[in-house]
């Protein structure tokens, strides 16, 4: 019998996305990490095509009023949403492409196809609110993608997000929600302000948020050490049948502006399921949300 893949989702118009001259989340960061990958594809690893998020998917994490200004904004050579965040005329095309890509694989994943598979796209998306962009994000690809698993049929989704800033977008689409479990590691005080460990979810969401915060300089040592003993019981006991995450990589040592001391080994040990339990339905579908500091493709 032959082993199902992780399927690589990837697409040139995730490179047209223009954040600014000299923004950091440049479309170069995606373009070296493709090339390095497609160079050397992993045993296993199969590349895949996405197809676009739909109205439907979208409007399940996002208002009517606030996709109809992200759709307003194509063709438009620029559009400032937000402080650090703007557009160029295939911004939006790019974002629904990248949203779709984590609904590819999803798919892929609950239909019996893949084992896994990872959404290596652009623009972000952990900082997007409900009706607002932010932190160089337009579409919250990951809480589409918890939504479009429980419509699914899935009925506990985890999403993890590794990333060195707070994934503010993420934890308010969910924190109310008993549905979808939310852990965040991320280097506190720091932008954007959230996922202070008080932070635990409101009303029946209670419980169901956990935040992780690391300080300045922190590496390995300490980030294993709060996910196996503050997120693995709750994972376990959460038994979640989707897990998703949040795969931005500016937690690493080498990040010019992260400040963690995160390496590569750290990363795959918590992935492994010794530290944090995995499906037990469904494998990780994951994406590249965040970018808020990363200005290298070393990935
Ligand atoms: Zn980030």
């Amino acid at each position: 019998m032959t082993a199902l893949p992780v399927l690589l989702l990837q697409d040139a118009l995730c490179l047209e996305h223009h954040a600014g001259v000299q923004h950091p989340e440049s479309p170069e960061r995606l373009r070296l990490a493709l090339q390095q990958l497609l160079t050397d594809l992993p045993d296993g690893v199969q590349l895949a095509a996405p197809r676009d998020a739909t109205d439907t998917e979208l409007a399940r994490a996002h208002g009517a009023d606030y996709l109809a200004q992200l759709a307003a904004t194509a063709g438009k050579p620029r559009t400032v949403l937000d402080a650090d965040t703007a557009t160029s005329a295939h911004s939006w095309a790019a974002a629904r492409r990248a949203c779709g890509a984590l609904l590819t694989g999803l798919d892929a994943c609950l239909d019996g196809e893949a084992r896994g598979a990872f959404a290596l796209v652009r623009p972000p998306g952990h900082h997007a609110e409900r009706d607002a962009a932010m932190g160089f994000c337009l579409v919250n690809h990951v809480a589409v993608a918890a939504e479009h698993a429980r419509a699914r049929g899935c009925q506990r989704v985890l999403i993890v997000d590794p990333d060195v800033h707070h994934g503010n977008g993420t934890q308010h689409s969910f924190e109310a929600r008993d549905d979808v479990l939310f852990i965040s590691s991320h280097r506190w005080p720091f932008y954007p302000g959230t996922g202070a460990p008080g932070e635990v979810g409101v009303g029946r969401g209670a419980g169901s948020t956990l935040n992780l915060p690391l300080q300045a300089g922190m590496g390995d040592a300490e980030l294993l050490a709060l996910w196996q003993q503050l997120a693995a019981p709750v994972v376990a006991e959460f038994a979640p049948d989707c897990v998703l995450v949040s795969a931005g990589f500016d937690a690493w040592q080498h990040d010019p502006l992260g400040g963690l001391r995160v390496t590569e080994r750290a990363v795959s040990r918590r992935s492994s399921r010794s530290s944090v339990p995995g499906p037990t339905r469904t494998a990780p579908a994951s994406s590249l949300p965040c970018s808020k500091a990363v200005t290298t493709q070393r990935v």
